[in-house]
């Protein structure tokens, strides 16, 4: 069986124009048996543009359809992107429709926005990424119903720092306990590709922290291109499964 890309953005996200039949097109033409869509749905976004959502009944119902025109399995998932006090509005969302995959993000914090640039105001690296890895954590610790975390270490991507990397052992602390609680209550983690079409060159999360996932007992693993163009479809997953097979991982098709 042919590997999936599990994060996969469509012109459904407010960050996207890309037409689903061509990535269905795509899919069909390398072999594979479904196609996975994971469009934004935020909550307490501080961009206005991602706070017009998606009508769901209507999605899911264009979903069906376009599934039986190109007779090919498309599993309808959804990027959470999470914000603490939303919490009961985020369960609500996700009991009220029956995603097949659901990817729970940050996208920002309470005091400020990652693209915008406001969250790293005035903070040192150590503490802006020190207060990434606390929402995670904190993600982690109340959300229940979605499948995997998404890009868990992506905030270097954002950072406005003139070395963006980050060593895990200055963090190692939040970061096992943030694995400790995933692998707990059963949940997994994706690892996302697209940091491989940056100049970080990394996927999220990188190599250390997935080898520390591992040796904590973890086991649940996607692997998603994050693309918000037809052209980065499955962009490196590849490669990317093999390598985790590699680790000794079974990683989801
Ligand atoms: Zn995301
Ligand atoms: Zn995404």
């Amino acid at each position: 069986m042919a590997y999936s890309d599990y994060h996969v953005h469509t012109r459904f996200s407010p960050d996207s124009q890309a037409d689903i039949e061509e990535y269905i097109a795509l899919a069909k033409k390398l072999g594979q048996e479904h196609i996975i869509f994971t469009d934004h749905r935020e909550f307490g976004a501080l961009d206005p543009k991602f706070n017009i959502h998606i009508d769901y009944d209507e999605y899911i119902m264009l979903m069906k359809d376009l599934e039986e025109k190109h007779q090919f399995k498309i599993k309808v998932g959804v990027e959470i992107g999470y914000m603490k006090s939303y919490l009961d509005e985020i369960h609500d969302f996700l009991n009220r429709y029956d995603f097949d995959f659901v990817i729970a993000s940050i996208h920002y914090g309470d005091e400020g926005d990652f693209y915008l640039g406001n969250f790293f105001d005035g903070k040192t690296k150590y503490k802006a990424y020190m207060d990434y890895f606390e929402l995670v954590l904190d993600m982690v610790e109340n959300l229940r119903d979605y499948d995997v975390v998404g890009h868990l270490d992506y905030i270097p991507r954002y950072g406005p720092y003139e070395d963006k990397h980050y060593d895990y052992g200055d963090y190692k602390d939040i970061i096992d306990e943030i694995l400790k609680v995933i692998i707990k209550n059963k949940k997994g983690i994706e690892v996302n590709t697209s940091g491989l079409r940056s100049p970080l060159n990394v996927t999220f999360p990188k190599d250390e922290v997935l080898l520390r996932y591992k040796e904590l007992g973890g086991k649940i693993i996607t692997v998603g291109s994050d693309c918000h163009f037809v052209d980065h479809y499955m962009a490196n997953v590849k490669e990317t499964a093999k390598k985790l097979e590699a680790m000794g991982f079974q990683v989801r098709k």
